[in-house]
């Protein structure tokens, strides 16, 4: 088929973060740009995810501030949290969104189609019985939350119910220590609820330095989030009174009024004609591309959580514009995966960029790295009355000096994480840093200085 013969030059299966992206972008080269949703616009980050939790993660921050105030002369009774005022102006936030989400794709001159797109062929998507034809078709339908089959699940709630709960649970029993076990952990036990987190392991944030999983886990502990680690889910039921009780295999019980399963998010693929349209997926379901987002299709591209390879907004935003420059653009815009800054919205935050310690040794060699490391209180502490702790770390490559991880646990780290991940990027050495001056008095000048290398290695 000739360009000219298709419906559309590009069509996007799933407008979320990646494919309202991709969309805008390539309706700025000037071609035909329609694509489907289903839900609301913005997908899961605007709707469910990154968003309302971080606006959560603020709600639950002004109790401790409330409380800390004390220490600084603010007398009087702290608020009481009114969740349903909380919860509309939530909604009405991402009604904002959704509608600037709408406006901007329109004014871009992209199609927007309500319903859900499936692949017909190579070239071809239906949507409520309608049949579409496109020179390109982008899946973008990013990720679903997963909860493993076991007895019970059905009681047990995900992310995605977490922010229309009809009411604050006294208890809340979180399944998992990933993101978003350890971020709705964090802000349910900040909007006052008894939060207890059990997980089949033996540390939180697998994947995460060490040091900062270790921090974190006391740092929640003080906050007073019960944490049982171990402790593998073998089923969940509901008691005579109404309440939930998780049981681990070797018996023990926890007991809950929302049991939330925060046990990791898998690629949605499902009912949108893959199969029989012949792309490829991996074993955990994903969507298996190319260096440039094709699938074994040509005309057929996946970008965002659906081709699993970081499920963070800004990794699909990057290749929605990595694909489009690559589909109608000049030129190559190759995403880099290296060096991807990431935070987690616990209270305290974390945020890291580079290799953990032990990615580091693994690759320069046990005496390859040279580690610093400093935990203090924070000034705003001497005063508020909190026991809570920072902690900051640098991980430096010995043969070259370049700082290859930067790790922190502590207030804002994910703003904090973001201008030094530029500084890592750029290949700033320990000796940039230690010339670096500082800005005082903050958290962040920890990490320009730090001079005495950690000996307990
Ligand atoms: P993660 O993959 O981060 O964590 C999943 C957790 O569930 C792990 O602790 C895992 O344990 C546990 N788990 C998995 N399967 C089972 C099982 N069958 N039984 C018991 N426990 C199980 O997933 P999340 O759901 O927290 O988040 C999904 C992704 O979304 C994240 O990886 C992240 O990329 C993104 N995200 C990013 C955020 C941010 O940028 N701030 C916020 C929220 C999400 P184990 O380690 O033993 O496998």
């Amino acid at each position: 088929m000739k360009p000219e013969r298709f419906d559309y030059d590009l069509f996007l299966i799933g407008a979320g973060s990646g494919g309202v992206r991709a969309a805008r972008m390539a309706a700025q080269h000037g071609v035909r740009v329609a694509v489907a949703e289903a839900a609301a616009l913005g997908g899961t980050c605007v709707n469910a995810g990154c968003i309302p939790k971080k606006l959560l993660s603020y709600a639950a921050g002004y109790a401790e501030a409330f409380h800390e105030s004390a220490g600084y002369g603010w007398h009087g009774q702290a608020p009481v949290l009114d969740w349903e005022a909380l919860k509309a102006a939530r909604a009405a936030e991402l009604a904002r969104l959704n509608g600037v989400y709408a406006r901007l794709l329109a004014s871009s001159g992209v199609q927007v189609i309500a319903g859900r797109g499936r692949l017909e062929g190579p070239h071809t998507v239906v949507v409520g019985g309608n049949r579409y034809t496109a020179r390109h078709i982008v899946v973008a339908t990013g990720g679903v939350p997963y909860v493993p089959d076991l007895p019970g699940r059905e009681l047990a709630v995900t992310s995605d119910r977490m922010f229309d709960l009809p009411r604050i649970p006294r208890r809340l029993a979180v399944v998992g220590a990933g993101y978003i076990a350890c971020e709705f952990a964090s802000i349910f036990r900040g909007l006052g609820v008894e939060v207890t987190l059990v997980h089949r392991g033996n540390h939180l944030l697998d994947g995460f330095d060490a040091d900062v999983r270790r921090f974190l886990a006391e740092e929640m502990g003080r906050k007073g989030i019960d944490i049982k680690l171990n402790w593998t889910v073998e089923s969940l039921a509901r008691g005579d009174d109404g309440g939930l009780t998780l049981t681990s295999g070797m018996g023990a019980t926890c007991d809950a009024d929302v049991v939330l399963f925060a046990t990791g998010r898998v690629p949605n693929t499902a009912n949108l004609g893959l199969e029989s349209a012949g792309v490829q997926l991996d074993d955990k379901g994903a969507i298996v591309v190319d260096e440039n987002y094709r699938t074994n299709l040509t005309s057929v591209h996946a970008i965002g959580d659906v081709s699993s390879r970081k499920q963070l907004t800004p990794v699909a935003l990057a290749e929605a514009m990595a694909l489009v420059e690559c589909l109608f653009g000049a030129g190559r815009l190759s995403v880099d995966y290296d060096f991807i800054p990431t935070a987690v919205f616990t209270h305290p935050n974390v945020g890291t960029v580079g290799q953990t310690e032990a990615e580091a040794r693994a690759a320069s060699g046990q005496d390859g790295v040279i580690v610093y490391r400093s935990d203090f209180r924070a000034l705003r502490h001497t005063l508020s009355g909190s026991g809570e702790r920072t902690l900051v770390k640098l991980v430096v490559d010995k043969a070259t000096d370049r700082v290859i991880g930067l790790h922190m646990v502590g207030p804002d780290a994910g703003e904090v994480i973001q201008g030094f991940a530029v500084a890592l990027r750029a290949g700033a050495t320990k000796a940039l840093f230690d010339s670096t001056i500082g800005v005082h008095p903050t958290v962040a000048e920890e990490f320009v200085t730090l001079r005495q290398p950690a000996t307990d290695h």
